[in-house]
């Protein structure tokens, strides 16, 4: 019998730190005790300790918010992304089906290659470019394969927050360094906030949803370039910026990394909205109240 448990791990990431804010409000926090633990607890990769850490927590629930998430850094650390996208995966996967467990997991839009020209579906068949995605990509077959009746999958896009390494915060300090940005402007996509990312999964634990795949976003679909000038027009009305600079548009050959990234990743959130019931929300109005986090912050 599973005691009450819910565990996060990779808890000091983005995901992590924005659940830990809405816990104690959650309905959930009445009947269930959330241990976060980051890899200073909890090594995914170290499989023998977290078998033995499993048995001793015994959760109910288990809600995988830790990643290899350094897309070019994967192309030549390939072995690392693998242990933690995929191998830990499979040992969580399969200590969960052992132990009537559930396990959410987070994927991503970079399993898709981008050859679609309207947003992905949960179904649409998957073939990454890059080593992270394919990474990512085995993480999900592994945890399908081992526990197909308890699982939920939930791939989301350009994550984000006030926490952590972000495309915001980036851009936010280069915003403030230079006095010129060139941003890629021919890959298309829909920023997503951790802090919507987590009122699905707080709804999705408190429904007791059944097995899945869904794909969550804040409903956009823009290059990073409108996203810059986005997040520069936002800072400046919280004055978190002074002064506005021209952002001029690249292409990805001009701007050339080692991962390859698809031209195209907008997802289609739509199971997730009707299943789920939740109000679509506005990308635009998500990147507001994270600027508005990060102003406040700045101010202290
Ligand atoms: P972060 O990189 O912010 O957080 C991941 C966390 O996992 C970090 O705290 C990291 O610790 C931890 N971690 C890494 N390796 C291990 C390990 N071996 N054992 C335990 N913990 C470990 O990721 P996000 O919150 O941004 O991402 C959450 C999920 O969303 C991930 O599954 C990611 O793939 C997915 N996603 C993210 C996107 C994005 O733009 N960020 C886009 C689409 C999907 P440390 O920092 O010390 O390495």
């Amino acid at each position: 019998m599973n005691n009450n448990t819910i565990l996060v791990t990779g808890a000091k990431g983005q995901l992590g730190r924005t659940l830990e804010n809405y816990w104690a409000a959650s309905e959930l926090a009445r009947d269930n005790e959330l241990l976060l633990y980051d890899i200073d607890k909890l090594d995914l990769t170290l499989a023998d300790t977290v078998t033995q850490e499993l048995n001793r927590i015994n959760p109910h629930t288990i809600l995988n918010a830790a990643a290899y998430t350094s897309v070019d850094q994967a192309e030549t650390d390939q072995e690392a992304a693998y242990a933690v996208n995929e191998s830990a995966v499979a040992n969580l996967a399969e200590w969960a089906a052992a132990n009537d467990c559930f396990l959410v997991h987070i994927s991503t839009d970079f399993v898709f290659d981008g050859s679609k020209s309207t947003p992905y579906l949960p179904e649409d068949e998957a073939f990454p470019l890059s080593a992270y995605g394919t990474s990512k990509f085995a993480g999900e077959a592994a945890l399908q394969s081992r526990l197909p009746e308890k699982h939920v999958i939930i791939r989301t896009s350009w994550l984000y927050s006030e926490y952590g390494k972000n495309f915001v915060k980036t851009m936010l300090r280069l915003m403030k360094e230079k006095d010129e940005l060139k941003v890629v402007a021919d890959q298309i996509g829909s920023p997503t906030s951790a802090h919507s990312l987590v009122a699905l999964i707080l709804r999705m634990l408190s429904c007791g949803i059944g097995p899945g795949m869904y794909h969550w976003t804040d409903g956009a679909s823009i290059s990073w370039c409108e996203f810059a000038h986005a997040i520069q027009q936002e800072a400046i009305e919280q004055r978190l910026l002074k002064r506005e600079i021209p952002i001029r548009p690249l292409t990805t050959k001009e701007y050339s990394t080692p991962a390859v990234r698809p031209a195209y990743s907008v997802l289609d959130r739509s199971k997730a909205l009707n299943e789920m019931g939740m109000q679509p929300t506005d990308w635009r109005h998500e990147l507001r109240l994270v600027i508005k986090r990060i102003a406040s912050e700045a101010e202290k």
